[in-house]
């Protein structure tokens, strides 16, 4: 089972797309609640962080800066 690491600013994608029918998700908030802005109508949401894990597929885009660069 992979891992789950997530971070503010990072685009995941859900197990169920937004009705709008985009499924790409940015974490806009961290705390006890985890708000979720959709990519493609600019909805936000706010999930309990069990729930947001819950419903994870996997993170496509992380805002961390990585040190190695594939060019
Ligand atoms: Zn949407």
């Amino acid at each position: 089972m992979e891992k789950k690491e997530y971070q503010l600013g990072d685009v995941v994608q859900m197990k169920k797309p937004h009705p709008c029918g985009t499924n790409e998700m940015e974490i806009i908030r961290m705390g006890m609640d985890i708000r979720i802005k959709c990519v493609g109508c600019k909805h936000s949401v706010l999930v309990p962080r069990t729930k947001f894990e819950s419903k994870l597929k996997k993170i496509l885009r992380s805002n961390a800066v990585t040190e190695e660069e594939s060019s």
